[in-house]
């Protein structure tokens, strides 16, 4: 089918660059006030970090402050959009190994609303700028302000107190859209963050409250509701259920810790630890992945099996079994909700297309 394809050869050279990372993001930090010794080596650091692994061709501006103490806070500039904006912005901007998104709710997003739990329509979803210019919406390029404990320690190899490094990355990545802004911040109340799109009851109750398929992942409540219910709360990102904090007494901006390399420096607490190189880790990174970052295995959507980023065998055999299971990770053609011809048309195709 190769002959067919009509993309023009600009188009997959371009491609093939942001495939390549050369357009990658551009973090700038802007240091206000003393620079403690050592920090601006330690932000130098986070900037490379940030910019290997994140490849959204955009540029985000980060002030940051340095205070007396130890410890570390993130103050996102956020902005406000009607969230059926926001959700064809997200699918408008999927990667190659996305899918769960097509079963996000359409028009408004039912949801667990303080004090009571009650189940309410939600309309609007307020943004971290940083992912809001990432997939494509009008933002400002000041991502917001993270404030750092002068007393953090950066020197990673001792083992000693908590890495500024490591609070570094963690606080940049509240501002990339680890927010709970219902739960965790006055103010939102009444609002979805990108996030909370995701979040639900861990356990189903005597509601069915956690999904078991992708239509009961469009109707099912989110919850915004402080350390409520009582089993906890996940993250569904589509392939895993993924615990979270639950706003008391941790915020629920955090993972919680499976195992340290599953749950990497999105964990409220990693004292006397440093994540380095490899700051993100599984969790961390599907969640970034699910709420609009670019950071897919997968080099296209028939690119279902490892190895990632070439087009084989194996992908076949996956897409069969999908297919024979009627998996949803395969529904990547309307009529969505079903699995059938146009799905195999659109594999076959992205097959034929090949690797950027
Ligand atoms: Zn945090």
């Amino acid at each position: 089918m190769r002959h067919h394809a009509t993309k023009p050869a600009a188009t997959a050279f371009l491609f093939a660059i942001a495939a390549n990372h050369a357009f990658a993001i551009d973090v700038v930090f802007i240091p206000t006030g003393p620079v403690p010794p050592g920090a601006a080596a330690v932000l130098t650091d986070a900037e490379i970090y940030l910019e290997g692994l994140l490849p959204d061709p955009i540029t985000i501006q980060i002030n940051v402050s340095f205070f007396d103490g130890a410890g570390a806070v993130a103050n996102p500039t956020t902005v406000v959009f009607d969230y059926p904006t926001f959700r064809a912005a997200l699918i408008a901007d999927m990667d190659a190994d996305d899918w769960i998104h097509n079963f996000l709710p359409h028009a408004a997003v039912p949801s667990l609303v303080p004090p009571a739990g009650a189940t309410a329509q939600v309309h609007q979803v307020s943004v971290p700028a940083a992912l809001a210019r990432a997939v494509g919406l009008p933002a400002p390029i000041l991502a917001g302000a993270i404030s750092v404990g002068d007393d953090l320690d950066t020197d990673l190899t001792d083992g000693i107190g908590i890495p500024m490094l490591d609070a570094v990355v963690h606080e940049v990545g509240h501002l990339l859209g680890f927010a709970a802004y219902s739960i965790d911040v006055p103010g939102h109340a009444g609002r979805q963050s990108p996030l909370d799109l995701f979040r639900f009851p861990a356990n189903d109750g005597v509601n069915d409250a956690n999904p078991d398929t992708p239509l009961e992942f469009s109707s099912r409540p989110r919850t915004l509701t402080n350390n409520s219910p009582a089993g906890g709360h996940v993250i569904d990102v589509g392939s895993a259920d993924l615990p979270m904090h639950t706003g008391t007494p941790t915020q629920a901006s955090h993972l919680v810790i499976v195992d340290f390399q599953t749950t990497g420096v999105m964990a409220a607490i990693f004292q006397g630890r440093t994540f380095s190189p490899t700051f993100f880790r599984t969790n961390d990174l599907a969640i970034l992945d699910a709420i609009g970052w670019d950071l897919a295995d997968a080099c296209a959507p028939a690119d279902l099996s490892p190895p990632f980023g070439t087009l084989d065998f194996l992908d076949v055999l996956v897409f069969i079994a999908s297919f024979e299971g009627a998996n949803p990770r395969i529904d990547r053609a309307e009529p969505f909700g079903v699995i059938d011809f146009s799905d195999v048309l659109a594999f076959l195709t992205t097959f034929a297309d090949g690797c950027p």
